[in-house]
């Protein structure tokens, strides 16, 4: 987020939003509000209801009950064409009878602007995505990667102040997705239009957002900014939704200094404190993979036995297999000079005081 920008007024905001399809309820009380100029992402898994927020938004799709405010109003009741806002969709869907000129001055034209205005916002688009020479290709003559500059360039043309991607980028092959994830994101730092980013990509989400909204089943599991998300996940569901984690069944003892102190296999050790969590009783403990150190027996507090490894060019995963713990995921830097584990090695394991989160659905 650049600085500078205003980042307290909402410039959207979603109240008690409910939508049900039969019995099926797949918004259920939504609240969220949306901040001028930043980067949002509602991230879920399919069928969270992610597409069925960013609709009721947009004004394709009526609430049940529950509202939706922008700069000020309640737009609930609101077509879509008269909120204003601007939309990217997967599929993006050009027309395919218009060249690209056209297609980018079609929400110009429908504005009635005049021609040379027109004309010269047009190529501003286009050079803006970087498709200043293809005007007056048609469509079909275009890439998947093209065609989406091209459809983000006709959402953009009326300069929007807020812009709603639906999975923009999903039909595109790996390598091309990541470019264009880097251009969106340059784009809206240098446009500072609010994103409302829909994926169910978790790393596109971490790597764009300035702030991402965890859905799952059509609630809120939480939000936050994506380092806070990733390094304080608060259930199982997004420490495992948000990257990987090992669950462990610990005993809460109570507090000491900083810290809570946790027992689990006969160790005791340091974890975060988090809000909500009990302080002594049955707890569960979420630990990335890439916090936990691998020694030689005796080096670390935890003995266990690799099974199995799988390398993944810049790193590579472990599976150790511990008495009581279970399996426990270790990941590790490819280049790491410290133990190289081998299948059927015994190997010791630790962390550090704040690897441990204890979550609040344990
Ligand atoms: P997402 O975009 O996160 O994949 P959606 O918002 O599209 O999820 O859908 C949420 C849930 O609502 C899904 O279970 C889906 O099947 C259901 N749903 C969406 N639209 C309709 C509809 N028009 N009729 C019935 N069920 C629907
Ligand atoms: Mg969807």
């Amino acid at each position: 987020m650049s600085e500078g920008r205003q980042m307290s007024d909402p410039i959207l905001s979603v109240r008690q939003a409910v939508k049900t399809y039969g019995r099926f309820r797949a918004l259920d009380a939504v609240d969220l509000d949306i901040r001028k100029g930043e980067f949002l992402t509602l991230l879920g898994p399919s069928g969270s209801g992610k597409t069925t927020l960013l609709s009721a938004i947009a004004g394709f799709t009526a609430l049940d009950s529950g509202a939706v405010h922008a700069r000020g109003a309640d737009i609930s009741r609101l077509p879509p064409e008269k909120r204003d806002f601007a939309m990217v969709f997967q599929g993006y869907a050009l027309f395919p009878t218009m060249t690209v000129a056209e297609n980018v001055g079609y929400p110009l034209r429908v504005r009635r602007w005049a021609k040379p205005a027109l004309q010269e916002r047009v190529r501003e688009c286009l050079d803006l995505v970087q498709m200043g020479q293809f005007a007056d290709r048609m469509p079909t003559q275009l890439s998947g990667g093209q065609q989406q500059r091209i459809a983000l360039a006709r959402a953009l043309s009326f300069r929007p102040d807020v812009l709603l991607l639906d999975e923009p980028l999903s039909a595109l092959d790996k390598k091309l997705r990541a470019d264009l994830q880097w251009e969106l994101k340059a784009l809206h730092e240098r446009l500072g239009v609010t994103f409302v980013y829909v994926t169910h990509d978790q790393d596109e989400a971490l790597s764009m957002s300035d702030r991402i909204v965890i859905l799952k089943d059509g609630a809120i599991q939480q939000e936050g900014q994506p380092g806070e998300l990733y390094d304080w996940p608060r259930t199982r569901f997004v420490a495992n939704f948000l990257g990987k984690s090992n669950f462990i069944e610990a005993r809460m003892t109570g507090r000491e200094g900083a810290h809570l102190v946790a027992e689990a296999a006969g160790q005791k050790f340091a974890v975060k404190p988090t809000a909500g969590v009990a302080e002594t009783g049955a707890g569960c403990l979420a630990l990335r993979p890439e916090r936990i150190r691998l020694g030689h027996p005796g080096e670390e507090p935890f003995t266990g036995r690799v099974r199995q490894i799988s390398y993944l060019g810049e790193r590579c995963q472990v599976l150790v297999d511990h008495d009581v713990l279970g399996e426990v995921l270790v990941s590790q830097p490819t280049w790491h000079a410290g133990v190289r584990p081998e299948p059927r090695m015994d190997v010791s394991f630790g962390w550090d005081a704040d690897a441990c989160v204890p979550l609040t659905d344990a």
